[in-house]
């Protein structure tokens, strides 16, 4: 009989698919991290458009 192995979606290691609750994660660790990564708005951080636009330390020195 052989065990059916899955690749954990987080840490990418391979891990038993049968007798695992945390499927298809390996671990609970890691479904808890891939839950809170989408769960917790971390995918709402501002955008980093607005860059200053200071030519800071350009000079133009044409003699
Ligand atoms: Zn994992």
């Amino acid at each position: 009989m052989k065990a059916i192995k899955v690749k954990c979606p987080q840490c990418k290691r391979l891990t038993s698919w049968e007798n695992n609750p945390y499927r298809p994660f390996c671990c609970e660790r890691c479904k808890l991290i891939d839950l809170g990564h989408w769960a917790d708005g971390s995918y709402s951080l501002p955008a980093q458009d607005e860059a200053p636009s200071k030519e800071e330390g350009y000079h133009d020195d044409e003699i």
